[in-house]
């Protein structure tokens, strides 16, 4: 199997002004583009050819011959994730389940946000902030790299992008600024609220 590019979910300025289309352009473009290719040359003849990409990055995690592999199959994932996260006018409070659970597992979304955000301030270096259930519970984690809540059981509802590729281009050094905008302008709480429901039956069906 060869893993390919998926397509933005939508135009490379619909998230302009907060996001541009030239940071779109290279992140999506060229950034994901080139973890699809290195991951489909590091796989042709592996032994972990032929497998889904959630069962390449829980292959490979563990093995310290296979951490090219793990790395690009998890960027590939966690990109493909990060897309799906924003939508042009999204942004602000969810309703729904996944506002009900927030109010309740933060103390108020207010709690969720501030915590949201210290995890996307602090990582140090690249990595990405993520709102994952783990267990049932929502929790708000920080990975390093490409590290991702796939290779640790526990399932992505959000994540925002802090690798300084995803915002450098508008906004330098300004990663609060960033993760600002994206916790109020951008983030797809319908997404969410899908990836919670089908956590859910997951859990449920296991
Ligand atoms: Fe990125």
């Amino acid at each position: 199997m060869t893993f390919s590019l998926p397509d933005l979910p939508y135009p490379a300025n619909a998230l302009e002004p907060y996001i541009s289309a030239e940071t779109l352009g290279y992140h999506h473009g060229k950034h994901h583009a080139a973890y699809v290719d290195k991951l489909n040359g590091l796989l042709a003849g592996s032994a972990l050819a032929d497998q889904t990409l959630e069962d390449v990055i829980i292959e490979a995690k563990d093995d310290p011959e296979h951490a090219a592999i793990f790395n690009n199959a998890a960027q590939v994932w966690n990109h493909t994730f990060y897309w799906n996260c924003m939508t042009p006018n999204g942004g602000g409070r969810p309703t729904g389940e996944i506002g009900d659970r927030i109010q309740k597992e933060f103390h108020g979304f207010e709690g969720f946000r501030s915590q949201f955000a210290a995890a996307a301030t602090g990582q140090f270096g690249s990595g990405w902030a993520w709102l994952v259930l783990d267990r049932g519970q929502l929790k708000i984690t920080a990975t390093s790299n490409a590290w991702t809540p796939v290779a640790q059981g526990q399932h992505a509802l959000l994540t925002c992008d802090v690798w300084e590729h995803a915002y450098y281009l508008d906004y330098q050094n300004r990663r609060a600024d960033y993760v600002e905008i994206f916790l109020e302008n951008l983030v797809n709480w319908q997404f969410v609220e899908q990836q919670l429901a089908t956590a859910q039956s997951r859990a449920t069906a296991a």
